[in-house]
Formats: C-alpha cells, structure tokens, sequence
C-alpha cells in the first residue's frame, strides 16, 4: 500500500491537471527537505505520509493548491517552517489550508476542557471558511487509520473512536462515501476485531455464493440496455463491514439487509434513468416499498440516485441503484466532485454555492451565529449533526432530514419561518399530536395553521433545533 511513489503522484496529477504538476513536485521537494531524517512509526521515511495524502487528494482531482498544501500539512507543526514561510514559497491559499489543517491537528475532540472547546469552535468555523481544509483533514486521517498498525494498541482505540464520532459523519456530511466506508470498517477492525473478522468472513461467503446471481443480472441488464443503444456502465458492489455490522446490531439477518447486494447502473441522463428503472421493474419483480427516489429528492448531502430493491435471480434479493455518471461523481467523492463539474467558476463564488447546497455547512453557519458560548456551541453541534438522524415527509413527499429529537415546530420552522409562527397544531400521519411529538422516521406531517389561540409559552423548550428555538424568541419578542 505504501509503494506509492512521487512518479505515480506526478502522473496522477497530469492526467487530469497537466498545470499543476511543477507546483506539486516543489511542494514535494520541499516537504522532503524539511522532514529529511524523520522516521514515522512504521520505519519509514516520513515523507511517505504526506505523499500518500497527496495522492488520495489527486485521486479526488483537487486542485494545485491543495495539492501543495497536503505534501505540506505537517511542516508548519513539525518542522522549523512557519505559516509565513509556506506563503513566501507557495502563496496565502496554500498557508492558510496548512494553517487550517494544523490547527485541526492540534485538537483532541475526546476531552472537554474549556481551552479545548474554544479551539473546537475556531476549527469549526474555519471550515466554513474554506472546505478544502476539511477534505485535507479526511485525506489525513484516511491514510492514518490505512497505517495504524503500527501504534500501540491504546492509540489504536482512541483513534478508531475518534474517526467514527468525528470524521465519518464529517465525510458523510460532505457526501465522500468511499472515504466514509473505509474509515467505517478501518474503525471497526480496531474497535471490534473479532466481529469485524466474523462479519468479514460470512461476506466472503455471501460475495462468493451469489457471485452468479449477480453475473447474470449484470449481462442481462446491460443487454438490454446495449440493445436500445444506452451507453452504460454497471457495477457490482456489496455492503461495507461496518454496515452490516450496524445493521445486524439492530437485530437484522444478514440475508434481510435489503441492500447487502447492490448492481450500480450508472447512464448519461436522467431521463435515461428512469427508463432503466422501468426496464429493471419489468423483468425482475420489485418490493414494493423499497423503492426510494433519491433524484428528485436528493440527500442532504447531495447524494442522487434511484434505489429499488427486486427479487433477483436465484430469488435473491438484490438492491439497483440507478444514477448518472455526475451523480456518481458526487456519491463517490462528495463534494470534491464539484470541483471537476464547475471546473471554470471563480473558487470563492463556487464554495460559496457549495455551502448553500450542502445543508451541513448551513447549519453550522446558523449555530455559529446563535451561540456565544463555547460549550453551548459545542453541545448543540454534537446534538445536531453529530447524531442520530430522522426522515420526515411533508404532505407533497418532499423528505426533511431533522435530528433525533426533534418536533413537529422543528419541522414548521424549517420549511418557513411564517408556517412556525401560525402553526396551531399538526397531524402525522393523519392523526392529531402534539406539537411537542416526538417524530419517528416515516412520520408525513402536516401542519396545521389557523386563527384560533394557541399557548406557546413553552414551544421554545419543546422545540429541538436551534434553528426553531430562535425563531421562536424573534416571534415572541414581536409579540
Ligand atoms: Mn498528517
């Protein structure tokens, strides 16, 4: 794993960004020279470490800054070289990723003093300044937790954990599930080394057993599609460790994981998409309520594709995912896709829409401006992104994403402020609850508005989300 060299670097980078090549070889060079002499745990030299980071951001075809600034992400900490210093050789762009990075480093997210919940808050809000500091920070962690080995045991823990409470969600966030997925069964090999091992095994068995099954759909599928002339690609792809984990700990067989086999159909267009879907329903007999349209309704991580679940060959019960080539892009590299599709906009402009789109980086936004205190920011951050997750329909079927906790008032306010203010009760699932409902995924909610009275005096406790709970305090400060 650790073969790679500068030469296979450098290609990389030419073979999507022909003008970044000279900068990053100086980076390179110049990372070397600093860290010359260095040796990571592992006996090799330290330069290995970097280099690797570089090559998992050129796999996600960065652009030359950051390119620069993972060779160099560890100088500013590690070596004699300062801020200023990567600005003089590179320019403010690359000194300030590697400032972001290394300020990053600095932190420990597992304890909770008061210094460390001020750092936690700078590093936070840094990142909405500028994401690439967060995708350096996975492409880090990443190789990491590749050559954890060899730390001591105790590290290997504290790492492990500290990757599945913070950097998983953080890649989830941005939509980077290939990063997700390997940090998740990375993670679990050293948090649950036996059932990592067992679930391991049995997927072998299963990979092994319907390896035919899924041969044969593929042929049959890309038959069809070959025969009316719909340039495709199809992939086979099965569950990752960690998820079958996950879903076996909520007390599933691994045989009912609806999605432990999947065929990744990937064409031009989206109406090419959904004519698949047609076709794929037509000659293999579909569960009815597994299909889900992630296209008209995306994922709050931007993630599209249309998932149904058929009864396959062999009557196996085999997941389709059904996406463009872009939407592909963006399921497997996040948001870092975006930066091969708006190639040519201004990088301030892009990031700035980029921020729109990815609720994530508008929540956080929000909450830095709600909260004064460190600890309450901190809080309500774990509460709200870093948790458990609820889908709610509203009564056109558009899916809201809330945190577990949250209320119908939530879910008002988070449609539109004026529908929060005259709420005056809610239905879900065509019964009446109270506001104060706690809601479970699947819920279809309607909001009631009308003129009569209604008692709020206490909505901004009941409410979950930060986001209501303010906008509850401006109504009732108008009042
Ligand atoms: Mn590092």
């Amino acid at each position: 794993m650790n073969d790679i060299t500068i030469e296979d670097l450098l290609e990389i980078v030419r073979s999507y960004n022909p003008e970044a090549v000279d900068d990053v070889f100086r980076a390179y060079c110049c990372a070397e020279k600093l860290h010359q002499g260095v040796k990571r745990q592992s006996g090799e030299p330290y330069i290995i470490h970097p280099l690797n980071v570089c090559f998992i951001l050129a796999e996600l075809h960065m652009d030359s800054d950051t390119l620069c600034a993972g060779l160099l992400h560890d100088v500013v900490e590690d070596t004699f070289f300062t801020k200023e210093d990567v600005e003089r050789a590179f320019n403010k762009d690359v000194s300030e990723l590697v400032d972001g990075v290394t300020k990053l480093r600095r932190m420990n997210f597992s304890t909770k003093q008061e210094q460390n919940l001020a750092n936690m808050r700078k590093i936070i809000t840094s990142i909405i300044k500028d994401i690439r500091i967060i995708i350096i920070k996975l492409a880090d962690r990443l190789h990491n937790m590749r050559t954890l080995q060899f730390k001591i045991p105790e590290k290997q823990r504290e790492n492990a954990l500290e990757t599945l409470e913070v950097f998983v969600p953080l890649a989830y966030f941005i939509g980077a599930y290939r990063i997700k997925s390997e940090l998740e069964d990375l993670s679990l090999m050293y948090l649950k080394p036996e059932e990592y091992q067992e679930i391991k095994m049995e997927k072998q068995i299963v990979e092994e057993d319907s390896h035919k099954c899924l041969q044969d759909m593929y042929y049959s599928i890309k038959g069809m599609l070959n025969s009316q002339n719909i340039y495709n690609e199809i992939s086979i792809r099965t569950k990752n460790i960690c998820g079958i984990y996950k879903a076996e700990s909520r007390g599933k067989k691994l045989f009912d994981i609806n999605d432990l086999l999947a065929l990744k159909i990937m064409v031009s267009n989206e109406v090419q998409c959904y004519h698949v879907l047609g076709m794929i329903h037509h000659k293999y007999h579909p569960i009815n309520d597994r299909f889900k349209d992630y296209i008209c309704n995306p994922k709050t991580n931007m993630y599209q594709a249309l998932h149904t679940t058929v009864f396959g060959e062999d009557e196996r019960i085999v997941q389709a995912q059904i996406r463009t080539f872009d939407m592909d892009r963006v399921a497997s590299f996040g948001i870092t896709a975006y930066w091969d599709i708006y190639k040519d906009k201004a990088r301030d402009k892009m990031q700035e829409e980029l921020r729109k789109k990815y609720q994530f980086f508008s929540s956080l936004k929000e909450l830095d401006d709600i909260f004064e205190d460190n600890l309450d920011f901190v809080t309500q951050i774990k509460m709200e992104l870093f948790s458990d997750r609820v889908y709610i329909y509203t009564p056109k079927g558009d899916i809201i994403e809330l945190p577990k906790g949250a209320t119908p008032i939530d879910v008002a306010y988070r449609i539109h402020t004026e529908l929060g203010n005259s709420m005056t009760g809610v239905l879900v699932n065509n019964e009446v609850v109270p506001v104060g409902y706690v809601l479970k995924n699947k819920d279809r909610i309607k909001i009631i508005c009308g003129d009569g009275y209604v008692d709020r005096k206490n909505w901004d406790s009941v409410a979950y989300t930060a986001h209501a709970k303010r906008k509850i305090k401006e109504y009732k400060s108008r009042c």
